[in-house]
């Protein structure tokens, strides 16, 4: 006899099918002369129900360790269900317990608040949401990699572990084999790094894309898609200190380009995840946010809004909406603005270009203005920026340039100058928050549930 997903045994099952499951106990119903339980085994949101007949043996004796949480196995044959919502159910001829769960098991109500539930993660992937989430997590990971295959891009494995901290943005974890521990946190003179195992400063990765530019300047076309390390110090909920970026990376291209891939990306990601789990999407819309199926179709459906920064800094300048921080030609957009961007004014992404020089990375493409640089971000209803990317600098004399303004010393990049001196070409990408993109799909209020196990200031239980 075969073994069956009950994701399968719910769409395609018959009456009459003789079948094997193996799950978890959700919750038991006793009665006279049967029981019931709902068993999940991951693969759907929906439960299998397993009728149990008074005349098995030793009924009473098994019932009692079949409780919320027990691990088992169950034959039979699937017989029509009178029950509302399901088609089939099965009636037991064969239950093994596997392992059994007392009443101390954590998940014996109905619903716990997110909250509690971060505080046994390695439970909650048994829950109706975060099952939910995990599974239109995987299939848009899996969506990430058709994209990008189906249109020839490489995928690049770049270092996790790594010398330069790619913008300087001060958020570096850092990676040693020496005992620091009667080093005063954050004196750096006081470490002597000659004796640590790279014999320099060693980081988790902030970004894979210089790397993936080095990987672009000989396949053309490039992605990476793996974690990303920053230490966030600010305690919101849209930032993780360990996340996953997707960052593509294209020569020959310029922020057009860029747009357009970013924008057909996220279009092809939402339609992927609704094909794949068009009811945890639904749950998603009834339980968790009723937005989350329109906001699907309107990114499938819309062509996203296109706006350079000096439109949108006029275009919240006339807002009605008072803003807690200053908004001011020369100043970075806060969450506030890129929400009221794409969620009150436009009610869809936006795309925000050509950013001025002063607050962007020293690698972005200088333009003849010399005020801007070809800078993107894209905005989100409910998140804010889920993306941010750029056309690169591939001027090696103004690349120079900036990385002096920057404070960076063009000798410790040198391989990567390299890239302008020998075969330079114009080419963009761009970096996509996994999580925020899920975040985004699934309206789940916080980052941190879209993750099975989530890295944040102190909190490193699991
Ligand atoms: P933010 O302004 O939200 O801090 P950022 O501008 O620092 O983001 P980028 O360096 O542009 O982020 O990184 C590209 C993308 O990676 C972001 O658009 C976002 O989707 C994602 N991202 C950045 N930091 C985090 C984080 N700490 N946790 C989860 N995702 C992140
Ligand atoms: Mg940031
Ligand atoms: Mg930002
Ligand atoms: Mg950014």
């Amino acid at each position: 006899m075969e073994t069956k997903r009950i994701a399968e045994i719910l769409r395609q099952g018959n009456p009459g099918d003789s079948t094997r499951v193996q799950g978890w106990i959700r919750t038991k119903r006793e009665s006279k002369g049967f029981s019931f339980l709902e068993v999940n085994d991951g693969s759907s949101l929906a439960n299998l129900q397993i009728v149990l007949n008074g005349d098995y043996p030793e009924y009473e004796q098994i019932l009692k360790t079949l409780t919320t949480g027990a691990s088992v196995e169950v034959e039979g044959e699937l017989v029509e269900s009178p029950a509302k919502g399901q088609r089939v159910e099965l009636k037991a001829a064969q239950v093994t317990v596997f392992g059994e769960a007392d009443e101390t098991y954590p998940l014996q109500k109905k619903r716990h608040s997110f909250e509690y539930l971060r505080t046994i993660a390695h439970w909650r992937s048994r829950t109706n949401t975060l099952g939910a989430v995990f599974r239109v997590r995987n299939a848009c990971a899996a969506a990430v990699h058709q994209f990008f295959q189906e249109r020839g891009f490489l995928w690049v494995h770049t270092p996790i572990i790594t010398g330069n901290d790619c913008e300087g943005a001060g958020e570096l974890l850092a990676v040693t084999s020496l005992d620091l521990q009667n080093v005063p946190r954050g004196d750096k003179q006081a470490v002597d790094y000659s004796q640590d195992f790279f014999g320099k400063p060693a980081y988790l990765t902030v970004s894979g894309q210089l790397e993936a530019e080095v990987m672009a300047m000989a396949f053309g076309n490039v992605y990476t898609f793996g974690p990303t390390f920053r230490a966030e110090n600010s305690n919101t909920s849209r930032h993780l200190a360990e996340f996953w970026m997707i960052e593509p990376e294209m020569a020959f291209c310029d922020l057009e380009g860029n747009m357009d891939l970013a924008e057909q990306f996220l279009k092809f990601a939402f339609k992927s995840v609704l094909e794949a789990c068009p009811e945890d999407m639904e749950f998603f819309n009834k339980r968790i946010n009723d937005t989350v199926l329109a906001t699907a179709d309107n990114i499938i459906n819309n062509e996203f809004e296109r706006v350079t920064y000096t439109d949108a800094i006029a275009l919240l300048e006339k807002a009605p909406d008072k803003f807690e921080f200053p908004v001011k030609w020369g100043l970075d957009l806060q969450s506030e603005h890129e929400r009221y961007l794409a969620e009150k004014l436009f009610k869809k992404p936006v795309i925000v270009t050509d950013y001025p020089i002063e607050i962007k990375a020293f690698y972005m493409r200088v333009s003849e203005d010399e005020k801007t640089v070809r800078a993107m971000d894209v905005l989100a209803p409910n998140i804010g920026e889920i993306i941010g990317g750029a056309q690169r600098e591939e001027r090696l004399d103004v690349l120079e340039a900036r990385m002096r303004s920057h404070d960076i010393n063009p000798e410790e990049l040198w391989w990567y100058l390299d890239l302008r001196r020998f075969g330079t070409v114009p080419h963009a990408g761009f970096g996509l928050g996994f999580e925020r993109l899920v975040q985004f799909m699934t309206g789940m209020g916080n980052i941190r549930d879209v993750i099975p196990f989530p890295r944040a200031p102190e909190s490193l239980d699991f």
